[in-house]
């Protein structure tokens, strides 16, 4: 479902239509915050007298199969709203603020201006409208004047709290007016004394202790997840108290992406497209050390090529995505869409490769690949497109092959540890997990703490022999004697390798470095590095005095840059100090420069790190040096710290009665494990079924099975595995075996 978007014209005819002389509208700068706005709207001196308000879209818990019945909340800017006591009042449950999506498909509106305006008749059949509009008591009474936007985050109108209740009645909408000063001063009902207990019994006259019931203890649990600071910053939600959300608050107002209207795709804005380009930087620079060099093949696939190789087609075949139309024609033949580009280039292989001496081949392209998921799309971690290097190499030998394996998995190690400060583990892939119709696959591990899921950070596969005997990759084997030579005994089939890193590595990042006040950039991939802010500016400064500041900040961003560092001067106008810092907080930006009158006088900026908040004065003249060593230094005690938590979270298991419990604590399990797949099968099983019985109830995090994540390279820190038995099924033990919940 989507609506139409309330537009001036739009307003103004309805308001007409009701007799409201609506002449009071002013234009201003866009604003992205309750600040902002008034920021924007005080800058205009109307000298009008007015009160702010906000406009906010709930969703309460529905059941899957009702229809979403939206609450739009409109109050004074500064009424508190207490959801649990409001969703009590009008018997919803679970109020939480509505994703992005939902506001534009209910209202065609965004968070920065959503109004009471948004809401219209346009929105809803006739007598089934589909919102329930709770209005401030404050504001439906009143013959005052509150500011409201108008179809837009750079339009304000300014009408009376009654014209403003008389319009929404006018949509059709369900209108209910509440009080918030009185929910908030009563306390939420208890229980009933003589409410049934859990058992069923309860003895007359004694006063029971109040049963918590779900719904409460529910509401308990949203409200924990709030975030305290959320009207300054905006991040409504707490890391650990709500991470779906959380995340995709932090991503949309870390300005990293923005939602796109096909599920599933999602528009990668350039603070986090800078990432990606420092991923490549750093990459395509390695992989040209070791003799690979960049092509493009085409993005569409054949039928007869995408089916050639029978075990890989089965492993993408349910998520390839096929062209059957041109225009207002069918095709006499769909052509698919690359998943992967395996089949799309190794018939060329075949072509191009016609002795050993034309060994190794390396090629490597920068593309897109799509996979029609159906699964819940998550931003960076599963989307149906996504950007991503793939390289295809072709070996003489097994040997070579092998080499050039590891030596891909550790760059790819490199890009999480030494760009993104993100540790992992490497290590290679049970065979039920490996590459479809590969050989063997290596693979980075990390792992996101809040939810204590491992997620597969990039894999470097050795295909064997499998694709060239498939699509006839051969050369004369130089070793061929006299009467082999020339027959197919003296041909050899080229031995090659596959591996790939994708966008996921940003989620990863933002996933494990973010916090309640938004996204944390590592310093080597932040597309600005430092931000200087002006600070202590006021109106009694006279203009030169002011014009000093706002120079000394300019010269300090030109000469960091001059020494190579990302840096910035913040000096927009309309935006106070602390809407600035928040603003870059929010973004993440490593380090903030401020420069006030003081610190002018002292021949020093003062440092503020965002990882951790510290502060530290640092002289002006030493900055050029002083500046690099704070951001490397942040760069290792972002890596220590995410590293110290995910080491503290794998723990040696040997005892399967101690398997289930151990990853019900959100850690990986490391097993001595006999690596037989019908086993990983039933661990699999079991850890889904006990993980069911032993929690608490929540179907946000469902207590999915363990798979096996991967078999560490370096077993050497495990004890001797020898005499050891796989705690799942008795057999003996071959390696130490990571298992745990994964993306
Ligand atoms: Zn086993």
């Amino acid at each position: 479902m989507s609506v139409q978007a309330a537009t001036l014209e739009s307003i103004s005819s309805s308001l007409k239509s009701l007799s409201i002389a609506a002449t009071s509208v002013v234009s201003h700068a866009a604003s992205t915050s309750p600040d902002s706005w008034k920021e924007a709207v005080s800058s205009l001196a109307t000298g009008a007298n007015f009160q702010y308000t906000k406009t906010l879209l709930f969703k309460p818990k529905t059941a899957k199969t009702a229809k979403a019945y939206p609450v739009l909340v409109v109050a004074k800017n500064d009424t508190e709203t207490n959801t649990t006591a409001l969703g009590k009042e009008i018997n919803q449950k679970e109020m939480r603020l509505a994703a992005p999506e939902l506001l534009q498909d209910f209202l065609g509106a965004t968070k920065d201006d959503v109004s009471p305006l948004s809401v219209s008749k346009a929105n809803g059949p006739e007598g089934s409208h589909p919102l329930l509009v709770v209005l401030d008591a404050f504001v439906a009474s009143s013959e005052e004047q509150f500011a409201f936007h108008a179809a837009s985050s750079e339009k304000t109108i300014f009408l009376t709290g009654k014209e403003v209740a008389k319009y929404l009645e006018s949509t059709g909408a369900k209108v209910e007016t509440i009080d918030f000063s009185k929910l908030a001063s009563n306390p939420a009902p208890m229980p009933k004394a003589n409410a049934p207990s859990a058992s069923g019994v309860s003895a007359p006259g004694v006063t029971q202790a109040p049963v918590a019931n779900n719904n409460a203890a529910r509401a308990r649990a949203a409200d924990a997840a709030k975030n305290p600071d959320a009207e300054l910053i905006g991040i409504t939600v707490r890391k650990d108290g709500d991470f779906p959300e959380w995340y995709q608050q932090v991503l949309k107002k870390g300005d990293m992406l923005d939602y796109y209207d096909v599920s599933g795709c999602y528009i990668l804005k350039p603070w986090s497209y800078n990432v990606w380009q420092a991923i490549q930087t750093f990459f395509d620079a390695e992989i040209k050390k070791l003799g690979v060099e960049n092509c493009y093949f085409p993005m569409f696939v054949s039928s007869d090529v995408l089916e050639r190789e029978k075990d890989h087609i089965e492993g993408f075949a349910p998520e390839v995505a096929w062209v059957t139309r041109a225009g207002s024609s069918d095709l006499e033949k769909p052509v698919a869409i690359r998943p992967t580009s395996e089949t799309v280039m190794y018939p060329y292989y075949a072509k191009w490769i016609r002795s050993h001496r034309d060994l190794p081949l390396k090629l490597n392209q920068w593309n897109s690949v799509v996979r029609w998921e159906f699964k819940h799309p998550q931003p960076f971690l599963r989307t149906r497109e996504f950007l991503w290097q793939e390289g295809h190499t072709a070996h003489l030998t097994l040997e070579e092959a092998d080499k050039e394996v590891k030596q891909i998995l550790k760059l790819y190690q490199r890009v999480y540890e030494d760009l993104l400060a993100v540790p992992v583990v490497p290590g290679v892939k049970s065979e039920k997990e490996k590459f479809a119709g590969g050989f063997y696959t290596t693979t980075v591990e990390g792992f996101v703490p809040t939810t204590g899921r491992g997620i597969q950070g990039g894999t470097s596969h050795c295909l064997g022999q499998n694709f060239s005997k498939m699509f006839n990759i051969t050369v004369d084997d130089p070793k061929a004697t006299d009467e082999t030579r020339g027959t197919p005994e003296g041909k050899l089939f080229v031995w090659q390798n596959s591996w790939g890193l994708s966008t996921r590595t940003i989620g990863v990042m933002v996933m494990v470095h973010g916090d309640d006040k938004g996204l944390v950039m590592p310093p080597r991939v932040s597309q600005i590095q430092t931000v200087i802010v002006p600070c202590g500016i006021s109106a009694k400064m006279t203009p030169k005095e002011k014009d000093t500041i706002l120079d000394a900040c300019e010269e300090t961003a030109r000469s960091l840059r001059e020494a190579g560092i990302r840096a910035k001067a913040d000096l927009r106008e309309n935006y106070s100090t602390g809407f600035k810092f928040n603003d870059w907080e929010l973004r993440g930006v490593p380090v903030r420069l401020e420069i006030g009158p003081k610190d002018l006088e002292k021949e020093q900026v003062v440092a503020v790190r965002r990882d951790n908040g510290e502060k530290a004065s640092m002289k002006t003249k030493e900055l050029v040096h002083e500046l690099p060593k704070l951001l490397d230094a942040i760069h290792d005690s972002m890596f220590k710290k995410a590293d110290d938590i995910y080491r503290a979270h794998r723990k040696v298991v040997t005892k399967w009665d101690d398997f289930t419990r151990t990853l019900n604590t959100k850690c990986h399990v490391i097993i001595p494990w006999c690596e037989v797949e019908a086993c990983e099968d039933a661990i699999k099983d079991r850890s889904a079924r006990q993980g069911s019985e032993g929690e608490a109830q929540d179907e946000r995090a469902p207590s999915m099975g363990a798979k096996s994540l991967c078999i560490p390279f370096d077993q050497a820190q495990y004890p001797d595995i020898a005499g050891l038995e796989c705690p799942q099924c008795g057999q003996k033990a071959k390696r130490w075996t990571m298992f745990g919940r994964s993306y």
